[in-house]
């Protein structure tokens, strides 16, 4: 498996089509996997605001007062929200399109200053729309990876993951294959996507390194069908939500 940066991404600005801009830096092949920071394709999906803009209501001021923080960045955070999970010493919240974060994910770092930015509100879509641009580009087939950075639940330190895939399943299923010794694996879910993303992110890092495209090749992990959904845990199945909720009664 080889990972490497595409060089000479310019920053990126509203209208800027994020797939021509990798094919014109680097030579795609079939399979590969690109892994894109999800920060640039907000810029280019003009997915910026500023916190002038908005009116922040009730529960944002009372949000926002247990923070010491912004109250209009706490309402532009609830209304990316389906749900508040933890109002305080966190703020963890549930977006629309089921990824669980902090503050909905809205980044302030490398955007323009006085602007703040979203997701892509439908990251699978945005996804697509890039992976199905560069394989129009190239004539290759290959996958994409949108990632972002996270923080764990139970774990100092945040590490890449992944928020909308194209062409490869996030999850391998190992149910029913052997170990070592014969035995039958009967839990095991490998979250390739996350761990893709974690290693393309090594190459990112978090600042001003201006690596936002990471190729991954070496891996056979292309697949017809995919959906970032495969990820989540249903609200029945997932007894940290569960346990969030009772404690914030
Ligand atoms: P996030 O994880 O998606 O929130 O993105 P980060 O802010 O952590 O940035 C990931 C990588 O992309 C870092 O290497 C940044 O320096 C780089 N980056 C962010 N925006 C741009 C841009 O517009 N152009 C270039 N060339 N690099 C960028
Ligand atoms: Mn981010
Ligand atoms: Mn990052």
């Amino acid at each position: 498996m080889q990972v490497f940066t595409v060089e000479n991404i310019p920053l990126i600005k509203e209208g800027d089509d994020i797939a021509s801009i990798i094919c014109e830096n680097t030579t795609i092949e079939d399979n590969d996997i690109v892994v894109i920071a999800s920060t640039i394709v907000a810029k280019a999906e003009g997915r910026m605001f500023r916190l002038e803009d908005i009116i922040p209501g009730e529960r944002a001021l009372s949000i926002a007062s247990m923070h010491d923080l912004d109250a209009r960045f706490i309402q532009a955070v609830l209304d990316r929200s389906k749900e508040v999970l933890v109002d305080y010493p966190i703020f963890l919240v549930e977006t629309h399109n089921g990824h669980v974060c902090i503050k909905a994910g809205i980044d302030e770092s490398n955007v323009d200053i006085g602007y703040l930015a979203d997701l892509p509100s439908n990251p699978d879509g945005s996804t697509a729309q890039i992976g199905e641009s560069i394989e129009l580009i190239t004539g290759k087939k290959i996958s994409v990876i949108l990632t972002d950075t996270n923080g764990r639940a139970f774990k100092i330190g945040q590490t890449g993951i992944a928020i909308g895939v194209y062409k490869i399943h996030p999850i391998k299923n190992w149910k029913g294959q052997k170990d070592l010794f014969g035995n039958t694996l009967e839990i095991t879910e490998e979250a390739i996507a996350d761990e893709i993303a974690g290693a393309a992110n090594l190459l990112m890092g978090e600042g001003d390194g201006g690596y936002p495209v990471i190729i991954i090749r070496g891996l056979e992990m292309r697949s017809e069908e995919s959906s970032i959904q495969e990820m989540y845990r249903s609200d029945r199945e997932d007894i940290i939500k569960k346990g969030l909720r009772c404690l914030s009664k």
